[in-house]
């Protein structure tokens, strides 16, 4: 199995390559591709398994470059996390005309709404609190999003944020992808599967 076999983008290819990624991991080889279809995926997975290039790589391959509406949100636990998904993202992305934005609490939420309004963000990697704010205020804008990817889901919940995602799941198109990755699947990570997710593929490494 090789990252030439998935089929992706040639910038999005040498970006993976430069990135100093071989060949994928196994999470990599069975998530992306049903991602990158279009399906709703949920899958089990701790860090260290290579799970954030999984949705990194994924949404840039779903990426339409040449609109410069937001597309994709991904939400992480925490503020690090958060930042670090879009370092990765945007490094991933270097070759491709692609823009990810953090946008977690702690920081300038006028800095935000700035970059938001300038209308060139087409990923938003943040904290369930922040990304709220943006959409209540609608400084973010979701008519058009594609893909809803929420990392960490389990811990995204033991810190107190389901009533957060609830609240921007309200506000998401009904078509959009949900994909959930999370390292254990309590209860209330699979009711978020049955309320959010139609048919979804479960991958569990
Ligand atoms: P994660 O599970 O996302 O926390 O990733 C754990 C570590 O594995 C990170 O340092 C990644 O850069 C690295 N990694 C992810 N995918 C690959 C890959 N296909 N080849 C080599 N390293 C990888």
């Amino acid at each position: 199995p090789t990252f030439d076999a998935m089929k992706l983008k040639p910038d999005l290819l040498k970006g993976i390559y430069a990135y100093g990624f071989e060949k994928p991991s196994a999470i990599q080889q069975r998530a992306i591709r049903p991602i990158v279809r279009g399906r709703d995926v949920i899958a089990q997975s701790q860090s260290g398994t290579g799970k954030t290039a999984v949705f990194s790589i994924s949404a840039l391959q779903l990426l339409n470059e040449t609109s410069r509406d937001c597309q994709v949100i991904v939400l992480s636990p925490t503020r690090e996390l958060a930042e670090q998904t879009q370092r990765v993202v945007q490094a991933l992305g270097d070759f491709m005309n692609v823009k990810c934005h953090a946008a977690i609490g702690g920081k300038s939420l006028g800095n935000d709404i700035k970059q938001l309004e300038q209308g060139s963000v087409q990923i938003v990697s943040g904290t369930p609190g922040r990304v709220f704010d943006l959409i209540r205020r609608s400084a973010l804008t979701t008519a058009n999003l594609k893909t809803f990817i929420l990392d960490e889901a389990d811990e995204i919940l033991s810190r107190g944020f389901k009533d957060q995602i609830y609240d921007i799941y309200r506000f998401l198109p009904p078509s959009v992808q949900i994909v959930i990755i999370s390292a254990t699947l309590p209860a209330s990570v699979l009711e978020m599967t049955t309320k959010f997710m139609t048919d979804p593929v479960k991958i569990l490494v």
